[in-house]
């Protein structure tokens, strides 16, 4: 079962991501992670990532396709996977297509959260003092300047993708404003029938 999250930062992609792991058993790739541990690691990929990072920017195309590549060839891909915060804009969805061709699969569902974006700049205030009560220092992309900036972004660049997925009849917008257990039972009804012929 190969699943796509899609959603403005602050959507709540993280969270069901979570849960979906748990129920289903197959990894979360979130290139976001990738590449945080690249920077942190002090790669090749993070050193070049990590400004473009740190504006809000995109990393190139080429750079997280190859992660992704690379990363959904180990075993515990094998049943499938969930992707998130990849494809992030139309080319890297059509690589991702070509990826998963020469392998024989497919993508069988794009899930969308729909937010309103008044909401997420609140979210992301309070997911800051969060980080910062447990005593840990939030994102260096988590600040309410780079959070606009990653806001722009996901509108021209990730957006287009909801067309994209929509014409291959691979959609399925739900309302990510709902309470976090509402979220799950819609993703669980999406996805439980597709688990089952998998
Ligand atoms: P968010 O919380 O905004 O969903 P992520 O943790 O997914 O953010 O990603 C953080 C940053 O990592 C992005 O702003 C971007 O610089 C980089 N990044 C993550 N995934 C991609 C991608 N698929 N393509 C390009 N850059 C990416």
């Amino acid at each position: 079962m190969i699943v796509i999250f899609l959603g403005p930062p602050g959507a709540g992609k993280g969270t069901q991501a979570k849960h979906i792991v748990e129920r289903y058993g197959i990894p979360q790739l979130s290139t976001g992670d990738m590449l945080r541990a690249a920077v942190k690691a002090e790669t090749a990929i993070g050193l070049k990532a990590k400004a473009v990072m740190d504006a809000g920017n995109l990393v190139s195309d080429e750079i997280v396709a190859a992660i992704v590549e690379e990363r959904i060839e180990a075993e515990d891909c094998a049943e499938g996977f969930l992707l998130d915060g990849f494809p992030r804009t139309v080319r890297q969805a059509e690589m991702l297509g070509g990826i998963l061709a020469k392998k024989g699969r497919e993508i069988d569902v794009v899930i969308e959260l729909q937010v309103d974006e008044g909401a997420l700049i609140e979210r992301l205030r309070t997911r800051i003092e969060e980080t910062k009560a447990r005593g840990e220092t939030p994102r260096a992309d988590d600040n309410e300047e780079t959070f606009a900036k990653r806001l722009g972004v996901y509108r021209d660049e990730t957006a287009p993708l909801i067309p994209f997925y929509a014409d291959q009849g691979k959609l399925r917008s739900i309302d990510g404003m709902a309470p976090v257990k509402t979220v799950s039972s819609e993703i669980e009804a999406i996805l439980d029938p597709i688990s089952t012929t998998k």
